[in-house]
């Protein structure tokens, strides 16, 4: 192929899972694409908790566009069947525990500073995280055994619109490129070069949330439940073993993640509030040492844990809230991850990128010519982003303001699962989908939104009884009770959930 006069219907910046399967979906449609990246892989890469509805969409693309073997990535068990080697591990839910400064977990019988929900009901049929060095470099194999062009360790440096097509250029084992298409995909999961390309600021300044990350890759971190069990804490009522799920550990300035992989590494991360302002002016390791010191289960648990060798240091995120302030222009689109992030915090991220990909790939698919109403169809797909950020920023907001108040915490969460179930009943009875988390609904608007205005009034006092609390959870309880098929705040249930992940009547 001679790649200075190559002509692409389509070229795709960035091959996360998000640009790769764009790749794929739109190669199956009959484009002809290329996909540039700036790295190489395997590479680390952050993201990596998936979710029911990350796993429904990942089989209804692998249906619809003729995918197959995606199929097998949506469980834990046909992902262990086909691909042992790419290494994953078992997510059963979604488990919160409390620490409180100076103090080792404790809990009662009732679970009271514990949560656990489940999102399925075996390890064959569980989620997955994703060691997204070995998935994202599988899809990559996958693009090019499709004969889809790729090049990675490529700089673009510019495109020029001219007549309808783009010259998009870049460099490349020291040439330089120039390549034309039709059409350009910004799948590089950030807003960086959208401002550099189409002159597309990205902001921060209307969010809600305020955090920060600070995350590795670690051998040796132990199993949580032989923290538990060293203690005495009974885990015979628990629906899964905490291990093998989303583990946060919630403390007063944020929280922790603990995600293990079936190759014994665990992904590790706080992630603080940045509203917090001594948080802000501290760096990464006297941050890390603090935390370890305040609360003895993170030193306990970090004490021993080597870094690994990818990606062999600590990462420091800055500010994680971000929107670019267009999503599409004249011959181009972000996807959703590049248009714009919240927080880690109920792990929306993949779901809600392919649930873009999904709408983005529809569009094109219906306007192969580019034409026509194309724009009026990207133009919706930004405002559904736009909803989807927002939404996600009010539940994330409001969890921040819960934290420190365990049983604030625990009812506000309520409002995501509720959310999650109605999308995934949407999904299952085959209604077409629209806004991820149901975020076009002037319900769920009103439910965040009042909701979240009441906590903000709870928690700004700087003091919450347990009255105070229990209203609130009684509150909630009232509102998601219309939707509440997976019996949440089921005083019964003693903060333990068997199965939320939607399932038809
Ligand atoms: C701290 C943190 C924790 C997270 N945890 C979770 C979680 O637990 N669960 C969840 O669902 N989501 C999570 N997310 C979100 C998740 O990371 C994203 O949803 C996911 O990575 C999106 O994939 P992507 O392919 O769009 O982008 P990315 O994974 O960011 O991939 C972008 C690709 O583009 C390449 N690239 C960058 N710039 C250029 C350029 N100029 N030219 C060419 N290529 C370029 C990069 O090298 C990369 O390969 C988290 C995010 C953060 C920040």
């Amino acid at each position: 192929m001679d790649k200075h006069k190559t002509h692409f219907d389509i070229l795709i910046a960035g091959s996360g899972f998000s640009g790769t399967l764009t790749a794929l979906a739109l190669h199956q449609s009959g484009f002809k694409v290329g996909v540039i990246e700036r790295g190489a892989h395997p590479r680390f890469a952050i993201g990596e908790s998936s979710t029911p509805i990350a796993d429904m969409i990942l089989r209804s693309i692998s249906e619809k566009y003729d995918l197959r073997w995606l199929h097998n990535f949506s469980r834990y068990g046909s992902w262990q069947h086909s691909h042992p080697e790419i290494v994953c591990g078992i997510k059963r839910g979604f488990s919160y525990y409390k620490h409180y400064p100076g103090k080792s977990f404790s809990t009662n019988t009732c679970h009271d500073n514990e949560l656990l929900v489940a999102a399925s009901s075996s390890d064959e049929r569980s989620d997955t995280n994703w060691l997204r060095a070995d998935f994202d470099a599988y899809l990559v194999e996958k693009i090019k055994a499709y004969q889809i062009a790729y090049w990675e360790k490529s700089e673009i440096t510019g495109a020029e619109r001219i007549n309808d097509r783009w010259a998009i250029q870049f460099n490349h084992a020291g040439e330089v490129f120039s390549l034309s298409c039709s059409f350009f995909i910004d799948a590089t999961g950030g807003g960086k070069l959208a401002a550099q390309l189409f002159s597309v600021p990205s902001v921060s300044g209307d969010f809600h949330t305020h955090s920060f990350a600070l995350f590795s890759h670690f051998e040796n971190i132990p199993r949580w439940v032989s923290v538990l069990e060293s203690r005495g804490i009974s885990t015979k009522d628990y629906p899964y073993d905490p291990d093998f799920s989303a583990l946060h550990h919630l403390l007063d300035e944020g929280w922790a993640w603990a995600l293990r992989f079936n190759n014994e590494r665990t992904s590790w991360g706080f992630v603080l509030d940045g509203r917090v302002p001594y948080l802000l002016q501290m760096n990464t390791e006297d941050l890390w040492q603090m935390l370890e010191q305040k609360y003895p289960d993170m030193k306990l648990i970090l004490k021993d844990a080597s870094l690994s060798e990818i990606p062999g240091r600590v990462i420091s995120s800055g500010r994680l809230q971000r929107r670019l302030e267009s999503a599409y222009g004249d011959g181009w689109v972000a996807m959703p991850h590049t248009i714009g992030f919240v927080d880690p915090l109920f792990s929306t991220g993949i779901a809600y990128s392919l649930a873009g990909m999904e709408r983005v790939v529809e569009a094109l698919c219906a306007h192969r010519d580019f034409g026509g109403s194309l724009a009026e169809q990207l133009r919706d797909y930004e405002q559904a982003v736009f909803a989807e950020i927002r939404l996600i920023d009010y539940l994330v907001a409001g969890a921040y303001k819960a934290m420190p108040y365990f049983r604030l915490f625990n009812a506000w969460s309520m409002l995501y699962f509720t959310f999650t179930i109605l999308y995934e009943r949407r999904r299952m009875k085959n209604l077409p989908v629209n806004y991820f988390l149901e975020a076009d609904k002037p319900e769920v608007q009103k439910m965040v939104h009042t909701s979240y205005e009441e906590l903000s009034r709870l928690t700004g006092k700087g003091f919450v009884t347990e009255q105070e609390e229990e209203n609130f959870t009684d509150r909630i309880r009232q509102i998601i009770q219309p939707y509440n098929t997976a019996g949440l705040l089921n005083p019964g249930s003693k903060n333990m959930y068997f199965h939320t992940a939607a399932a038809l009547d």
